[in-house]
């Protein structure tokens, strides 16, 4: 029996968290944090396993949840949101990801996104009976191209989905770019499925801009979020989806037949967590952006050559410098075996691009994993 998934492999994450445990390498591959999470919300999950209910909560998420999840879009995006209706809680973004995928899309309609992506994106969109059509952005500027975008767009476009802050390149959209494409979703009647994990996670000073805020997108937009970015407690996969009730139903509709719900106990804890006051995040996003500085100042030093990064855990370097023959596949083979530092081919989330050259490494760790990794890498190069 062959199926469409047969084709699929494993996920590059998986692959290269697989050869970094084989050659005791420093992780900075797959994207989590090392440090353990807010102390008061962990111990929030812990007192609601002892004291809560560990049965199946409501479909949708906990009420605490969804109330949290709608204050959190007031506060920060000054968002009106009915919880009852129009939040979900999802397990994870991946999973709130495939419900909106497979909730909305019939087969043949087309689904733009842009390239590189997340690697989920596509085998969802495709097993859902979309057909991808991808808009490439490259390095090292990574600017939308604005002709390409438009002709992407047909009579059969049913969504776009855009990730910003955006993994792996790193780019936090503009203000202006978002404009563009709520007026492409105007004039296509289309929808937007806007990946936002890393919402809390930007740079110097940047804000992060939500498509659903631009007007007349509220309709056509489901805002993604993730505890597990927010809190930096990516194994607990909680997520959560925004959006009109319109939209809203077709999604709840995959979501019942995925999982249907997502543990109790850490929704509560999450709901806790959302409810931080607003020094948390900044300092959140602070001590992100002194680690991307830290890796990046290390890696310059070892010779790579190292790209602007606006937001998320990621930086991606060309090592075409330190003299490297051979593409970024084999490259972070070679790293992780013989220098024993793990990082990500970027070549592994383009669809389509032929960029070969850049390796994204994780950022998201202690000040003395880093200085390890990069001490490593000297050694060697
Ligand atoms: N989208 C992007 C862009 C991500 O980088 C990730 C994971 N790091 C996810 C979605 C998945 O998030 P979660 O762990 O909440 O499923
Ligand atoms: N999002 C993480 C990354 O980009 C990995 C998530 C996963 O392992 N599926 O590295």
């Amino acid at each position: 029996a062959n199926s469409i998934l047969a084709g699929y492999g494993t996920t590059v994450f998986e692959v290269m968290s697989q050869l970094a445990r084989a050659h005791d390498a420093v992780n900075l591959g797959q994207g989590f944090p090392d440090d353990r999470g807010p102390e008061d919300v962990l111990r929030a999950a812990a007192d609601a396993v002892v004291d809560g209910s560990n049965q199946y909560p409501p479909m949708t998420g906990i009420p605490e949840l969804r109330r949290a999840v709608a204050a959190h879009g007031k506060r920060f995006y000054g968002l009106d949101v009915d919880w009852e209706r129009e939040v979900l809680v999802t397990s994870g973004a991946t999973e709130g990801l495939a419900s909106c995928l497979f909730g909305l899309i019939e087969p043949g309609d087309e689904v733009i996104l842009f390239d590189p992506l997340y690697d989920s994106y596509l085998p969802i969109v495709r097993r859902a009976g979309g057909i991808p059509k991808l808009v490439s952005l490259e390095p090292p500027a990574w600017e939308l191209p604005m002709d390409r975008l438009k002709a992407a767009f047909s009579d059969k476009t049913k969504l776009v989905l855009l990730n910003t802050p955006m993994n792996p390149a790193a780019k936090v959209f503009t203000r202006a770019e978002l404009q563009e494409i709520a007026a492409l979703l105007e004039k296509y009647d289309a929808y937007a499925v806007c990946d936002e994990v890393y919402e809390h996670i930007v740079f110097d000073g940047r804000r992060h801009e939500s498509l659903i805020t631009l007007p007349g997108m509220r309709e056509r937009c489901l805002k993604i979020g993730s505890a597990g970015k927010t809190f930096s407690l990516t194994g607990w996969k909680v997520g959560y989806v925004t959006a009109v009730p319109a939209l809203l139903q077709p999604v709840m509709r995959a979501h019942q037949f995925l999982v249907f719900t997502t543990p109790p106990n850490l929704q509560r804890a999450v709901a806790q967590g959302l409810e931080k006051d607003a020094s948390y995040f900044t300092e959140l996003a602070g001590g992100m952006q002194a680690k991307r500085d830290r890796l990046t100042a290390g890696l310059a030093r070892v010779g790579f050559d190292v790209l602007p990064c606006e937001g998320t855990y990621f930086v991606n370097a060309d090592f075409r410098p330190l003299g490297f023959k051979g593409d970024d596949e084999a490259f972070c083979k070679h790293i992780t075996a013989e220098a024993k530092v793990a990082a990500i081919p970027v070549s592994a989330l383009y669809a389509e691009g032929t960029v070969r050259n850049y390796a994204r490494f994780c950022f998201a760790k202690r000040d003395e994993v880093l200085d390890e990794a990069v001490d490593r890498l000297g050694r060697y190069f």
